[in-house]
């Protein structure tokens, strides 16, 4: 069995130890991860922790939406110098959060650019989206070929759209704690289903997550979705390859 953790920030572990929590990972079937840069401050830690691990990680740059008061004049000049660096990379963390900030702007400003570069350059967009759905709704047709909405845990209204407009939903630990799991389970396609720790959050616990916790966590969506572990895990791994090249 393999698997891709298609979102974690490797960067923000504790230990920094990034090698040893990979290495876990690896003997349950962890294949790549998709290390998500938050900010200008973490760019350079995840291209390290890339050129460290090139058979493995997999970067994403961007501008998460709790990040853009940190944002330097030209972000979106070294935003588009590091992505075409690294033509592997995805955009993101990016995203729209009313919780955090409860103005559209400038948030919905810096999401459009990284929007519009993801298409530029043929990558995934990763998308945070808390409390939004009514901001979203100018966005549907804006979106990439290939985009997530990541650690999914909303309202199975803005799920439906999502899938109505072809995006992957990526599920962490958190999903099992919602009451709804398993409607919002059974709304997303097999083909759009991802797989993610968004470690070091969203554990199951007080404790750092891991991405040796996903077979658990595939485990238990298989279950809920009445799905058999192992072709659930084939279908997540070749969604996740997609993802990965940037096609929907
Ligand atoms: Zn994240």
């Amino acid at each position: 069995m393999q698997f891709i953790d298609t979102h974690i920030h490797l960067q923000d572990y504790k230990s920094k130890n990034a090698p040893q929590i990979m290495a876990q990972a690896v003997e349950c079937g962890a294949d790549k991860f998709i290390c998500a840069a938050t900010s200008e401050n973490d760019w350079a830690e995840v291209e390290k922790l890339t050129e460290e691990n090139p058979e493995r990680i997999i970067p994403a740059f961007g501008i998460h939406p709790w990040h853009m008061g940190t944002i330097t004049s030209d972000w979106e000049v070294r935003l588009e110098g590091i992505l075409k660096k690294y033509p592997q990379a995805l955009v993101g963390e990016s995203g729209l959060d009313r919780i955090k900030n409860p103005e559209i702007e400038p948030q919905n400003s810096i999401f459009r650019i990284q929007i519009e570069l993801a298409k530029c350059l043929n990558r995934s967009l990763i998308i945070h989206a808390v409390k939004v759905q009514d901001w979203l709704e100018n966005y549907w047709k804006e979106f990439p070929e290939s985009f997530v909405f990541h650690s999914y845990n909303g309202k199975v209204e803005l799920l439906k759209k999502v899938v109505k407009a072809n995006g992957y939903v990526s599920f962490s630990h958190s999903i099992l704690r919602n009451s709804a799991r398993e409607e919002i389970l059974k709304t997303v396609p097999l083909e759009k289903l991802l797989i993610e720790t968004d470690g070091p959050y969203q554990s199951k616990n007080d404790e750092e997550s891991q991405p040796e916790q996903i077979p658990f966590l595939l485990k238990e969506i298989a279950s809920i979705r009445g799905e058999e572990y192992q072709k659930l895990s084939e279908i997540v791994y070749q969604n996740s390859k997609r993802f990965i090249n940037g096609k929907s």
